[in-house]
């Protein structure tokens, strides 16, 4: 049975991050000093995170995206997933990465039965990667994505744009589509750390499309069923395709199927709400029911829309990191 939210919207995508910590630090996403980590002991164990992921569908959520920080980081994750995609009635098990320690996992994520990565990526030039992850290696990003592609996982890449920054490799990335069976996704920069005078970064969807549009020949593509919030479209003769997904100049709530829940154990709504209901009491009283009632109320109080906007950031800052972007 399909699981609705107060305005009948179908919620069966949980996005559940399972570490705060990375092994980059993109200006986007956190603070230049980093980010508080939780202390090991708040992080919840696999063993609660494998709870959740049941209790979740067994309320209706079919497709579980893992995130983090970076998942990668977290040691004994490839076990985790293989339990996770042995829950029966998950029909979607997915990650996002940034990639840079692919070139050695991507073999083991495929056999523990992840379907897609999404891997971030945000320059092909080695000096600006390094400049907005501030410690990145751009090749082994490239060597991680040679070694998933060789092991069968689809390529979809999504490129945070910011004017200025590397907005100019627009067009880099769209190339990449063209030339390789590559899906890449432009997503528009969100105020997640309340950085002043943030909106300069933001490049709307629709400059990204005009200039797109001055070199490829774009068709809207039939948005598939548990799609996401990305507009796709195909370029005639190209073997990948392009996407833009756009927060904050044309918010796609209404179209929303998503609650996150932090390593931490907090579950969200929404991005860039504050309201959240914290999971460990259900996990320590060990009811299984208690737990799927704790996640039922995040999907019956989900806000009708973010409250992000345009002119000012009304929503507290937030590390991307802890919650799982
Ligand atoms: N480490 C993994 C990765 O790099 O994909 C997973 C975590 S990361 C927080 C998840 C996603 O959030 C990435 O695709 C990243 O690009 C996106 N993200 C983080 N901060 C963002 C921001 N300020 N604006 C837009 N997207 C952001």
């Amino acid at each position: 049975m399909a699981l609705l939210d107060s305005i009948g919207r179908t919620i069966n995508y949980l996005r559940l991050s399972v570490t705060d910590r990375c092994n980059l630090r993109c200006r986007y996403c956190m603070p230049e000093e980093g980010i508080g980590k939780v202390a090991h002991g708040g992080i919840l164990s696999y063993e609660e995170l494998y709870r959740i992921a049941r209790a979740a569908v067994s309320i209706g959520i079919d497709k579980i995206r893992i995130t983090g920080g970076e998942p990668l980081v977290r040691k004994g994750i490839i076990k985790f997933l293989q339990q996770l995609a042995e829950i029966p009635g998950l029909e979607q098990l997915v990650l996002t990465t940034n990639g840079v320690l692919l070139e050695r996992m991507a073999a083991d994520l495929r056999a523990a039965g992840v379907q897609r990565l999404n891997i971030s990526l945000d320059s092909l030039d080695p000096g600006t990667f390094l400049q907005i992850s501030r410690c990145g290696d751009l090749a082994r990003v490239l060597a991680g994505i040679e070694a998933a592609k060789k092991c069968g996982f689809p390529i979809k890449l999504n490129m945070v744009v910011m004017r200025g920054i590397n907005d100019h490799e627009i067009m880099d990335f769209a190339t990449l589509a063209t030339t390789s069976a590559t899906t890449v996704r432009f997503i528009e920069y969100m105020p997640a750390i309340r950085e002043h005078g943030w909106q300069r970064l933001v490049v709307p969807g629709g400059e990204i499309l005009d200039r797109l549009a001055e070199r490829f020949t774009l068709i809207p593509a039939e948005q598939a069923e548990m799609a996401g919030p990305a507009r796709n479209f195909i370029i005639p003769g190209a073997s990948g395709a392009l996407g833009i997904i756009t927060p904050v100049s044309h918010h796609f709530c209404s179209d929303c199927n998503r609650i996150r829940v932090t390593a931490s154990g907090l579950a969200k709504g929404c991005l860039f709400s504050e309201s959240q209901v914290d999971l460990k009491p259900s996990l320590q009283s060990g009811s299984s029911l208690l737990l799927a009632g704790a996640l039922g109320t995040i999907v019956a109080t989900k806000p009708v829309c973010h409250q992000m906007s345009q002119e000012e950031c009304h929503h507290q800052a937030f590390s991307m990191a802890s919650i799982g972007g």
